[in-house]
């Protein structure tokens, strides 16, 4: 039997919090992950605390360092676990599947419950992770996340629930694929994505929330400011406002590139309507339409785009693919 050689690597969040005498949760110095020992047949852990950070105070810095801790493991391991705050963990672990060619699995775990709260998902969750990461089906699927006996891609993967631990799905895709107790079962694969290399994450790229009424005041004051990009999450199919989309202009003229989503929780985003603020007039315009992926992560592709210097042309494709 062969010995699987898993890197974990800890970051911080919930899973690695502890309740107070309040009720309060609160990061600990030490993470308690550290610690606990899993018994996983034929698995061998190499264990780093490389954050201990909630996820709200992790940005595509630490994101990129994580992604070059990986890269610096350069093959030498059979999986990566990565356990994370569930607030962001959707967006480092698309940053993840976005930059990383790897065929070792990759799969990010968290909790719901801090680890001394009544019903803490932590250490089961951390476990499936665990087992997931050392099956050999999990090879060439990019970035997985497991939580409460669900896989799911990180492409499509979203936060659904504030408190739930069954809170991560997949609106779009649905679940990729389930735990038992005896088996890893797998429901379908994913259409290949394209993964580029990154190099600096600075840019200002920020997302705003289309609705009813929406001027053009805040994308004008924007389009005079130093942003690098802007995403939009439009309404329904990828529509704006009349003013809205007055105020898109003002950023296209200044060849700040536009992306839109939906701010519907399921679904894609495509030009169908052709009418003042209607997509079809806002793609004829220049905007960009990203399908199939939420406004966070638009935010970081977009990031990873224009890193790569990819033109309008480019930029476009890019953001398209699934
Ligand atoms: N606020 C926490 C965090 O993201 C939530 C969690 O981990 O579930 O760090």
């Amino acid at each position: 039997m062969t010995i699987k050689k898993i890197l974990v690597l800890h970051t911080g969040g919930t899973i690695s919090m502890h309740e107070d005498q309040d009720g309060d949760v609160e990061t600990g110095l030490n993470n308690p992950l550290i610690d606990v020992k899993m018994a996983i047949p034929n698995v061998d852990l190499t264990v780093e605390s490389i954050f201990n950070l909630p996820s709200e105070h992790i940005g595509p810095e630490h994101m990129l360092q994580l992604q070059r801790r990986i890269l610096a493991a350069d093959n030498a391991f059979d999986g990566v676990v990565i356990t994370h705050g569930t607030d962001t963990l959707e967006e480092t672990s698309f940053f993840l599947d976005s930059t990383l060619s790897v065929d070792f699995p990759i799969v990010m775990t968290g909790a719901m419950r801090s680890s001394n709260e009544l019903g803490s998902d932590g250490l089961y969750n951390y476990h499936s992770a665990l087992r997931v990461a050392a099956n050999e089906a999990s090879r060439n699927r990019g970035v997985l996340v497991v939580m409460n006996d669900e896989i799911h891609a990180a492409r499509f993967v979203t936060k659904t629930h504030t408190t739930n631990v069954a809170t991560f799905g997949s609106p779009i895709s649905g679940t990729m694929g389930l735990l038992t107790k005896r088996q890893i079962i797998f429901f379908y694969d994913l259409p290949k994505r394209r993964v580029l290399p990154v190099a600096h994450v600075q840019k200002s790229i920020p997302v705003l929330k289309a609705y009813a009424g929406m001027d053009g005041q805040l994308l004008e004051l924007l389009a005079a400011s130093n942003i690098d990009g802007m995403v939009i999450e439009a309404l329904g199919a990828g529509n704006l406002s009349k003013e809205a989309a007055t105020g898109v202009g003002y950023l296209l003229s200044r060849n700040i590139p536009v992306v839109i989503v939906s701010r519907s929780f399921n679904g894609v985003a495509e030009p169908v309507y052709d009418y003042l603020g209607g997509g079809v007039q806002l793609e004829r315009e220049g905007v960009i339409f990203a399908t199939s992926i939420n406004g966070q992560k638009a935010r970081l592709k977009l990031l990873i785009g224009l890193d790569n210097q990819l033109n309008t042309h480019e930029l476009h494709d890019y953001l398209h693919q699934l």
